[in-house]
Parts: C-alpha cells; structure tokens; sequence
C-alpha cells in the first residue's frame, strides 16, 4: 500500500521517499500511515500472501513467517504459534525481511542496531542476503551465545556495549546520525512487517479470542493491534482479540505502568529472558493502548517459571524454545481464562 508516515510525537509527515524511520525535525519515531485500503480483506498463513498490507517496497520474496500452529498439549483451548520456525528462529525476521529492503532501497550500504541478540541475529541475516552491511550494538546482558552465532555465519560487525539495551541504542542512534548507516531495529518498518503475524494467526485461528504476546520493545504487541484493527475494519477479522502482554517479573515497566497508573518509569532489566530485557520499552505506550482497548491484561512471570516453562516444553514438543518465547505460556496458566475461549500463545523465539 502506497503511505506516509507520521511523527509519534510533533505529528511532521514524511513521504515514503524518507530514508529514514526517526523525525527529521524532533527525533522522535515515525509512524507508518496507509494512504488507502483495500475494500476488503482475506489473510493468509503465508507471509508473502500478505504482502499487499505491507509499505510499498522493493521487497525480495526470501523465506520467513508463514510458521506454524498447533494445538497445546495442556489445553484443548490453546493454540502455539511457532516463530521458532523462522530463519534465525524468531519473530524478529518479519520485520527485518521489510527494514532490510527498506535500507538498501534507499542505498544505503550498512544497517545498524542496537540488539540483546535476535535482532542482531536476525538483521545480519538479512542484511548478508541483500549484500549490504550490518552493525550491532550488543548490551552486556545480551546473551553470548547468539553473538557467537552471529559472528561465525553472518559477518556482522559487532561492537559490545558496557551497558543495557537502552544504552546500546543510543550508541547506534549516535553512529547513524553521524555516518551514512540506517537505523534499524524497533522502528515503524519493523512494526509493519510483525503485522503479518496477526493476518498468520486469524488465518489459522479464525475465532480466537486472547493472543498472549512476550513484550520487550512492544513492537510486536503494537503490530498486533494494528493488524487487528485493521482486519476487523476490512471485514477479515469478527471480533478483536483481547491482547495480553507478558514481561519477566525482574523487568516489567509496562505491567508496572499498568498496575500504578503513573507511566512507563525506566527499570533495569535484570532477567535471564534476554529477548525481553528491555527497560525502558520504544513502543510502551503503544503496547499500553493495545492491551486497554481490547480489554487485554498485562503480566508477569518469574524466572522460575519461564525455566521450569522451558523444560516443559521440551518435552512436550520435542525442541527448544527460549525463555522469552515461552514466556506467553507461562503467563497463560496464570491468567485462567474461563468460558468459551481461543488463545494463541506466542513462542516468539528459539535461540537457546
Ligand atoms: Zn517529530
């Protein structure tokens, strides 16, 4: 769809020739705007099927989504959504299959981020793919693991921040301001493309009723809720499901935004969730109107019960999931849902 985009906060309007996903004026993040729907919609379980609700783009059909569904073992009420199916096994590469076409559409010839992993992972994935550049900035409590990973088979350039996520990003907003480098990562780009999940699961779960989202940066819950919105209004989608919101109990400043009332406040993350470590979250309030204008809850889940979650997992299904991604499980015992309900959790990673 053709767009524009929009400052989330002194509302100046870019045209999708922007080559950018901050404000040229403030700073602040933009904000994609769809400049005309489609009358009416049908979804598909296949990423590229969906392509048409996407930024107009030069984009490049390489694999990612289109993962799958399956019933839970524990509840004949609850569906997995397996994002561990993805390239670099995370949801992150919806997006990144759209911001790392963006980036080299506009020419540029590096991508940089600041990252706890999987989006370092996943952004040096693509970004090999289309031949350009990635730089990472890995905050300390990024899991080592996945850097390995990352500078054994993609090639990034990594630079280790003594520092949280929060920290990192402000290195690599610093070193995009000052070189020819797009910024990537929790951006308006990346939301759009984590829509796609929601056109997945409405495909797969036509009726459902709760979708259980790990929140870390909240881009996800935000794309979520403007898929959902968007379906409703175009006829694909009958109801709006409730959005529930989970963060690790040792970093939960938008749970704790919810509880109090009195706005997001910066916490220091201090979980082994890695892909949930963020203190201070891009798309906060985003995920904070999600959550209230579905009727949605927040909540959180020790690290004991995202590990004892994981094992579970294993060997119920046979493969690993990270803690964050089953975290959305976790969070959906301590919820009891009751009546007549549809719940998809999101396993949203499985870089162990
Ligand atoms: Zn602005």
């Amino acid at each position: 769809m053709e767009y524009q985009m929009i400052c989330t906060s002194c509302n100046a309007r870019f045209s999708s020739s922007y080559p950018k996903q901050v404000c040229g004026k403030c700073n602040s993040m933009l904000e994609v705007e769809y400049d005309k729907y489609p009358k009416r919609l049908t979804v598909s379980a296949s990423f590229w099927d969906n392509e048409k609700m996407l930024p107009h783009g030069k984009y490049r059909h390489y694999e990612v989504g289109g993962t799958k569904l399956i019933k839970s073992h524990s509840s004949s009420n609850l569906f997995l959504k397996l994002e561990t199916g993805n390239p670099t096994r995370s949801f992150k590469d919806r997006g990144s299959v759209i911001e790392v076409a963006k980036a080299a559409e506009y020419g540029y010839g590096e991508i940089a981020c600041a990252s706890t992993g999987n989006m370092a992972y996943s952004i040096s994935y693509y970004s090999k793919l289309f031949g350009i550049k990635a730089r990472v900035f890995i905050s300390s409590d990024a899991n080592v693991h996945k850097i390995d990973d990352i500078l054994s088979t993609h090639d990034a350039i990594i630079t280790k921040v003594n520092g949280d996520f929060n920290k990192a990003q402000g290195m690599a907003e610093r070193y995009c301001a000052a070189h020819k480098s797009f910024l990537g990562g929790d951006y308006c780009y990346r939301k759009e493309g984590q829509r796609t999940l929601a056109y997945e699961i409405v495909a797969q779960v036509p009726d459902v009723t709760h979708i259980i989202v790990p929140v870390g940066n909240a881009t996800l819950i935000s794309g979520i809720y403007k898929a959902a919105e968007e379906m409703k209004r175009l006829g694909a989608l009958a109801e709006m499901p409730r959005l529930i919101g989970v963060q690790a109990a040792m970093c939960s400043p938008v749970v704790k935004a919810l509880k109090y009332g009195n706005g997001i406040k910066y916490e220091r993350p201090a979980t082994i969730a890695d892909a949930i470590a963020v203190g201070m979250p891009a798309f906060g309030y985003q995920a904070i109107e999600s959550i209230n204008r579905t009727g949605g809850a927040a909540v959180s889940v020790t690290e004991s019960e995202m590990l004892i979650e994981q094992k579970n997992f294993y060997r119920e299904y046979g493969f690993m999931a990270e803690t964050a991604g089953v975290a959305a499980i976790a969070a959906f015992k301590k919820i009891k849902l009751g009546g007549n309900y549809k719940a998809v959790a999101i396993i949203s990673g499985g870089n162990v």
